[in-house]
């Protein structure tokens, strides 16, 4: 039975770290760090996540800014906000919940953000930054993942990582740092999507599977070999009359068969989701280092 990587109690515990930092700032005479976010629209789970992260901030002594746009916003109403909160000094960092409306433009507001205030880890600069191994912020999720793996000390050098999906927030980033000479990282990657051929083949070979399609319970048993190291990215709310709320979350590996022949796997929920929050802090902190524009 695999050992299961506790999101939820690594996350409070990288919060708690921070809470300290912020505590020494305060002492210092510092100013809290201020991290805000924009919210377009009424979609159910980005208002959910965005909640959870405004709470996390008062967590550990953030202030937060909340910024909630209606459906209608236009894409040069939205960048307005953004060149507000670039010329803001009193923010250290925000976001721009995805996804957006289908009306705007999502890459042409991710390169309006002042690159030094991207504490998402989006703009064009960052990547290129993350890319060439230098310091910026790295994407939050991928982020969070290379966490896990670095604080249940778990070997990835020279294993073979197959990642499923190839988006920009998850799969793409994930398969550059998992291939970085550096650790977590020095993996042997390939990166799945859906024109892969053969995806079994592939990932009956992997020694490190990191799952980020969107299609709950997509990896099974007969997929993976014994041993294997799985990290769920997807979360996907699946209708649940038994539920209060009509829903449950579910993740793309089916959890109670996988968990089976797995050494390590990620819980959905509380996996991915809250270590993607403690990186959108711990970007935030840094942040308040970086002169912006
Ligand atoms: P996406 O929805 O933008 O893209 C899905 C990817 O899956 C594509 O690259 C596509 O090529 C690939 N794909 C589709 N069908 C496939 C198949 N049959 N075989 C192999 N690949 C296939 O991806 P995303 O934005 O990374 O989101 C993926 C999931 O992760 C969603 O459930 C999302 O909600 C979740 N997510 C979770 C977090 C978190 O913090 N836990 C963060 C971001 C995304």
């Amino acid at each position: 039975m695999a050992t299961i990587l506790d999101g939820k109690k690594l996350s409070l515990t990288i919060q708690d770290e921070l809470a300290i930092k912020v505590s020494e700032r305060l002492q210092k005479g510092k100013k809290k760090p201020h991290l805000a976010a924009i919210l377009v629209g009424e979609d159910g789970a980005s208002k959910t996540y965005v909640a959870a992260k405004v709470k996390a901030c008062e967590r550990v002594g953030y202030q937060s800014t909340l910024i909630k746009l209606p459906e209608i916003t236009t894409e040069k109403e939205l960048m307005l906000e953004i060149e507000k909160l670039n010329n803001n000094n009193s923010i250290d960092g925000f976001i721009v919940q995805l996804p957006l409306p289908s009306h705007i433009d999502e890459q042409k507001i991710i390169q309006l953000i002042d690159p030094k205030k991207d504490v998402d880890g989006f703009h064009p600069q960052n990547i290129g930054r993350m890319v060439l191994n230098l310091p910026t912020f790295l994407p939050a999720t991928p982020n969070g993942i290379l966490e896990f793996l670095k604080r249940y000390k778990i070997d990835t050098i020279g294993k073979e990582c197959v990642i499923i999906g190839r988006s920009h927030i998850v799969g793409s980033p994930m398969s550059i740092l998992m291939a970085r000479n550096y650790y977590p990282g020095n993996s042997t990657v390939t990166l799945t999507h859906s024109r892969t051929q053969n995806l079994k083949e592939i990932c009956l070979k992997a020694d490190i599977i990191i799952v980020a399609l969107g299609k709950p319970e997509f990896l099974t048993a007969d997929m993976v070999k014994d041993g294997v190291v799985i990290i769920d990215v997807g979360i996907t709310r699946v209708n649940d009359n038994s539920k209060k709320n009509g829903y449950r979350l579910v993740g793309d590996v089916k959890f109670d068969e996988v968990s089976k022949k797995a050494s390590y796997i990620t819980p959905v929920p509380g996996g991915v989701g809250p270590m993607t929050i403690a990186s959108l802090l711990t970007n935030t902190l840094n942040a308040t280092k970086l002169k912006k524009m």
